[in-house]
């Protein structure tokens, strides 16, 4: 059965991502762990500083694990300079690093605690003639990291992105996104750490020289309500089990189409009275990616196989264990 050629469970996750993509064992990955007590001050590190035209900006997307913000880059028009490069690096995109819940998001840990998110900007330099070609180059890349941390003050500037993700539920959705400074978004403070490292996700290229802010900007957990899910396995909430019985039937609300293959689980998950008080009133989540790959493989083709063809109620009985019964062809 196809399984995602990189992802983040067991079977796909950072720790086997050189199977396929062997940079991912280099010795310059990225994220690292940075231990603030142990960062080394280098007094001919200057600052930093970012020209950015707000024309530049042109497209919001959703790629299925994250959403990016996309910026013409064909010429020096929005650029990022000084700190420990050489030269002006283009902006290229921006994206976020979401976790599925507020603790977890960030993709760098700092003394041991990882933030609710990380927001990436990724830059080029345009002496390599593309982005293709820079990602070749050991400074061919700069990325500018910025930590997200639910707080009471949250900064009205991440309000456009994250209300934009509403138009773009879907995996491979764009939409317009004119006339914006990402400036904006850059911490009070200007203080940084930086190393040389790699992409976070495969084929983990180590052409990255990473600024990584100190100051986190904050968001409400309001803001985050919906943005979070953009990276939520849900596959997190099936029960150990995987047994379970089938059947044909229909939608349990009006209008009540008779067009589902049920599969419900014979073990239950356990929820605590204060869980189930919580959700009195009711929440779904819409998946903006629905990735059949992450089906586990007996499932995807069970409900192929189950499917009463005379739509009568068939309740059948379906042990773990037999994968070679229910392949059906
Ligand atoms: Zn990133």
């Amino acid at each position: 059965m196809a399984q995602s050629v990189w992802g983040y469970d067991s079977d796909n996750g950072p720790e086997r991502w050189h199977e396929n993509y062997p940079l991912a064992k280099g010795d310059k990955q990225s994220p690292i762990e940075i231990n603030s007590k142990e960062v080394q001050h280098d007094p001919s590190l200057s600052s930093w500083h970012a020209s950015y035209d707000p024309g530049a900006a042109k497209t919001i997307l959703n790629n299925g694990r994250t959403c990016r913000v996309v910026f013409d880059d064909t010429f020096d028009r929005s650029v990022l300079r000084g700190g420990p490069l050489t030269g002006a690096y283009r902006l290229r995109q921006l994206h976020l690093h979401w976790g599925s819940s507020d603790e977890h998001g960030s993709e760098h840990v700092i003394d041991g605690v990882k933030y609710a998110a990380e927001l990436h900007m990724v830059h080029w330099n345009p002496k390599h003639g593309n982005f293709a070609g820079a990602l070749k180059q050991p400074d061919g890349v700069a990325v500018v990291g910025i930590f997200l941390k639910v707080g009471n003050t949250p900064k009205p500037e991440m309000k456009r992105i994250l209300e934009e993700i509403e138009n773009i539920k879907t995996k491979g959705k764009e939409a317009p996104f004119l006339h914006f400074d990402p400036s904006i978004l850059f911490p009070k403070s200007r203080d940084y750490w930086t190393y040389h490292g790699s992409f976070t996700t495969p084929p983990c290229e180590e052409c990255i020289t990473w600024i990584l802010l100190r100051e986190p900007i904050e968001v409400s957990s309001d803001q985050g309500k919906e943005a979070p899910f953009l990276h939520f396995d849900p596959s997190i909430l099936f029960p150990k089990s995987r047994d379970y019985w089938t059947y044909h039937g229909s939608f349990t609300t009006p209008p009540c189409e008779e067009c589902i293959t049920w599969i419900l689980l014979r073990e239950p998950i356990e929820v605590s009275s204060d869980q189930v008080n919580s959700s009195q009133s009711c929440c779904s989540v819409t998946f903006l990616a629905v990735d059949s790959e992450k089906l586990p493989s007996e499932w995807t083709v069970g409900m192929g196989c189950k499917t009463d063809p005379d739509n009568q109620v068939l309740l059948q009985e379906q042990e773990q264990g037999s994968d070679d019964e229910l392949f059906c062809g």
